[in-house]
């Protein structure tokens, strides 16, 4: 584990907006997801929103949700291989009812909330920086529910980097790595992973261990 910063100062406020399911302020995205409507028509092809209770004491951010993924499924991490690993360790450290996660199923999150930076399937799965900031305010509004002594986990750089500047701060002053720790405002700590995505995961990238000794930290982190 990285060491650990004590950054609690915001260096500025953005304002938050409230998830809205028929969003259209991403251009190239709306034309991309329209075209995805077209190929794929049993696909849930919309901004997809968080899942879980928000305000729950660990909330997760991905990237974006992906093709066959959350872009077909409307659920974060669900329908791809990027869930896998995620799920599985979700559930192996009790924040979850179940080990997968399927479409119409039952599973419960535990005090636990999963979500994507940015919330429509963008091409090749790169958002443009302007999207990335243009989505910016629906995250400063699900990161404004993690309450005090709560875990924010980022899964790669992307994410991360838009968590910090969701909280005001500075990338170049809030670096990310595997595992990387940083106190953040309202007594709460951004915790960043490799993403758990197939590619991260095949070549070794990230290894299960790897993962559960985040999961372990955020562990400690709660109680
Ligand atoms: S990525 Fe976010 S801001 Fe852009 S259209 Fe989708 S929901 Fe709206």
């Amino acid at each position: 584990m990285s060491a650990k910063h004590l950054i609690d100062r915001p260096r500025k406020k953005l304002s938050p907006r409230f998830y809205r399911p028929d969003c259209k302020a991403c251009p190239r995205l709306v034309e991309f997801l329209d075209s995805a409507r077209t190929r794929h028509p049993d696909y849930a092809c919309r901004p997809v929103p968080s899942f879980g209770g928000l305000g729950a004491s660990l909330l997760i951010v991905g990237l974006a949700p992906g093709l066959h993924g959350a872009n077909a499924t409307g659920r974060p991490f669900t329908g791809d291989h990027a869930g896998i690993l995620l799920y599985q360790t979700l559930h192996k450290f009790g924040f979850s009812s179940a080990p997968d996660s399927h479409p119409g199923d039952d599973l419960v999150l535990k005090n636990c909330a999963v979500t994507n930076a940015v919330k429509c399937l963008p091409p090749e799965n790169k958002p443009i920086a302007s999207e990335v900031n243009t989505c910016r305010p629906f995250l400063v509004e699900e990161l404004g529910t993690v309450p005090e002594g709560g875990v924010i986990l980022a899964l790669g750089k992307l994410a991360h980097d838009s968590v910090v500047r969701a909280l005001g701060m500075r990338v170049s002053e809030v670096t990310f790595g595997h595992a990387s720790e940083y106190r953040v405002s309202g007594g709460r700590t951004l915790l960043s992973s490799y993403h758990c995505s197939r590619y991260n995961t095949q070549t070794g990238r990230l290894t299960g261990e790897m993962f559960e000794s985040v999961f372990s930290r955020v562990r400690e982190l709660l109680g």
